[in-house]
């Protein structure tokens, strides 16, 4: 290691910056965040660090540098583009063996400003020893979108609790797996959600608690329609964190295989030779994992609350007090209509979307017919591909004009993306000449017409090989 990475305690400390112009300004915002009182040397200075140092506490010498101005200073930075001055602040401030920073000279420094990631009170720095500066801000944004903004949250709340924990627990090797158990499980879950309240009674209960496994919890998580580019960041978070998935038969391959590897899968859409998990089961069996101290994943296609059954496998687990959470996903509608380039709204054609359930009961579908025929609209029909036939007939009785345009999106956002499209007199034809493998979703309206002058995007959506 060349630098010892520390942290320093500079709330209300003095230091010197010597420079007024916008480095000096970078530099000053650092130390005013750290609470420095700061002292700044510059015979110019730009407004806003003025103000900054002003508004701060601390002072403007509009003056030559001079070694004096050391006097009573605990940290240096000098922020000049004068390379002799800043040389000479280094040597007296090493003289004097106080720490000095020069700005883009690290042979001259006795210590270095890391690239922050800052989510006080966790603060995470990243250095390169000044060898490349570019490669440790570039870690650093990496860092930044993999370390949730409400970690800062999180510190706090644990820190309120760090004496009561201590004097839970004499041995520290419990103390260390209560504490891990809160950053992993639903407390920390709670915080990210902005449930800070909740999360603190969470925290009493678990201390009140005897010795044993943590509390189990359930995160229904929408898995998006296909493509794993479409999870969202929390989505993932949660999948590698899951002692278990629940998936049925929606959620792709690929997204599977990005779950913890050793979590356990199971299957709740075909299970048992082909006949699935009826609901109730699939809500019990939530209920008695979580309750066995398990992080339970719930994976769900597109979005978890719509046509989802997200609201029934909550509500037993409201009733059992077990802590959950839904993660919203990418409905298939939105996916679907994204990539096949077809807009859901449009100034001009669509002013309103519905989205519609085509599922068939008995041999029919009870929609509000005369209510889906007015034009202006887009109508989304999932679970559409058996009830088409009837959906397109119902819609021409009621008085859609056979010529209303539609598509049929065939495993849309994945490679296996088709798109078949005609009009409410002609899809039906033409889908019965085609071997169609679900899941599909049906889009009817005139902003389908747009997919011509859209089919740029089939560039960006790839493998949509039909028409
Ligand atoms: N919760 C899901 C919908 C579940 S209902 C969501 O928000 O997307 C199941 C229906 O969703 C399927 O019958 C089909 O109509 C539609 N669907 C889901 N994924 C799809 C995909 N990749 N392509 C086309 N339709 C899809």
């Amino acid at each position: 290691m060349e630098f010892l990475p520390l942290f320093f305690q500079l709330n209300n400390r003095p230091c010197l910056l010597v420079g007024g112009g916008a480095i000096a300004l970078r530099k000053a915002n650092l130390l005013v965040a750290a609470g420095a009182q700061v002292s700044v040397v510059s015979l110019t200075i730009i407004d806003q660090l003025q103000a900054l140092v002003l508004s701060s506490g601390g002072q403007y010498h509009c003056e030559l540098y001079s070694a004096d101005r050391l006097q009573a200073m605990e940290l240096v930075v000098a922020a000049t583009d004068d390379l002799d001055t800043n040389k000479q602040v280094s040597e007296d401030a090493r003289a004097r063996q106080l720490p000095v920073n020069v700005v883009d000279q690290p042979a001259l420094c006795s210590f270095i400003f890391p690239a922050i990631i800052d989510r006080s009170p966790l603060v995470v720095a990243v250095s390169s020893g000044g060898h490349s500066p570019v490669l440790a801000r570039l870690l650093r944004s990496k860092l930044e979108s993999s370390i949730p903004a409400a970690y800062g949250q999180l510190a706090n709340l644990l820190g309120e609790f760090r004496s009561a924990v201590k004097a839970r627990f004499d041995n520290i090797d419990d103390r260390r797996s209560f504490w891990e158990r809160l950053v992993e499980g639903p407390v920390a879950e709670m915080v990210f959600a902005g449930r800070r309240e909740r999360a603190k009674a969470l925290i009493i209960k678990e201390l009140e608690r005897q010795q044993g496994a943590g509390s189990g919890e359930v995160y229904l998580v929408g898995a998006g329609p296909g493509d794993p580019d479409l999870l969202t960041f929390k989505a993932l978070r949660l999948m590698q964190k899951a002692d278990v998935v629940l998936y049925d038969r929606l959620v792709a391959e690929p997204i599977l295989n990005m779950v913890r590897r050793d979590a356990e899968r199971i299957n709740v859409g075909k299970a048992r030779a082909e006949h699935r998990v009826p609901q109730p089961e699939i809500n019990q069996l939530l209920v008695s994992l979580a309750k066995q101290g398990k992080k339970v994943v719930r994976l769900k296609g597109g979005d978890p609350f719509i046509f989802g059954r997200g609201g029934e496998e909550i509500e037993l687990l409201a009733q059992q007090g077990i802590p959950f959470q839904v993660v919203p996903g990418v409905t298939a509608a939105s996916g679907c209509a994204a990539y096949a380039g077809i807009p859901l709204t449009h100034r001009d054609y669509a002013q309103s979307v519905r989205f519609l359930t085509g599922h068939l009961k008995d041999g029919s579908c009870d929609l509000p017919w005369p209510e889906l025929v007015a034009t202006g609209q887009t109508l989304v029909f999932y679970m559409g591909l058996l009830g088409l036939e009837l959906i397109c007939g119902k819609l021409r009785e009621y008085g859609r004009s056979d010529d209303t345009p539609i598509a049929l999106v065939q495993q849309g956002t994945t490679i296996n993306q088709r798109v078949l499209t005609g009009t409410l007199a002609t899809l039906p034809g033409l889908v019965s000449q085609e071997k169609i493998v679900p899941p599909t979703l049906l889009i009817v309206g005139e902003v389908v017409s747009l997919r011509q002058q859209l089919s740029w995007f089939e560039v960006v959506a790839g493998g949509d090989n039909s028409e």
